[in-house]
């Protein structure tokens, strides 16, 4: 079982449910006449944002993306988008949900890729934050947690593409990947 596999739960589904709701209600101040288009970065956030909309209670349209950082590239390398949105941004307030910002390589180019497309505002949502791993300047406006260095699964997030559907985080003991 895949339970079997965790070391410890940093954030019981409780503990999400909770701040989640939070995150929302900073979110509904800052949005609620606003309109924004919500873009989910896949995979991770699938479940954080599906949490996430269900407490807006205001106007607003959805899109995903996926992108990954060209393997081996310099920093000032483009994002590879997998998946792009569906529509022009100009003039749109943006909000990007993804579920963790860490070295910030992958996120600080699709930022900057989105800022060229000249959106009205563009900002960041994250569930968990891991400062200590950042190599490029990028902060997020909206965190869940902030967490030390430690690779955590569950509630979206994966160790080679499994253990999203755990309804908590977790970390995942080493023993997993030394294998
Ligand atoms: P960055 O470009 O900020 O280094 O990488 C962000 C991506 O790395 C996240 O979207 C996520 O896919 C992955 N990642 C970073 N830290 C973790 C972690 O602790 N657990 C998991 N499952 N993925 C992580």
């Amino acid at each position: 079982m895949m339970e079997q596999d965790i070391q410890e739960i940093l954030f019981s589904q409780a503990a999400l449910e909770r701040r989640v709701k939070e995150l929302a209600g900073e979110l509904r101040r800052d949005y609620a006449h606003k309109a924004p288009l919500v873009v989910g970065i896949l995979r991770g956030s699938f479940v954080f944002m599906a949490d996430l909309v269900r407490h807006l209670d205001f106007p607003l349209t959805l899109d995903f993306m996926a992108a990954s950082s060209y393997h081996g590239a310099q920093s000032s390398g483009k994002v590879n988008i997998q998946l792009d949105l569906h529509d022009d941004i100009a003039g749109r307030d943006v909000l990007l949900v993804e579920d963790i910002l860490d070295t910030g390589n992958t996120l600080s180019k699709l930022v900057a890729e989105l800022r060229s497309r000249n959106p009205a505002s563009l900002k960041l949502c994250v569930l968990l934050d891991k400062p200590d791993r950042r190599t490029q300047p990028i902060q997020a406006d909206y965190v869940g947690f902030t967490i030390p260095d430690a690779f955590v699964v569950g509630y979206g997030l994966d160790y080679e593409q499994q253990y999203r559907n755990l309804p908590y985080i977790g970390v995942l003991k080493p023993s997993v990947y030394q294998g």
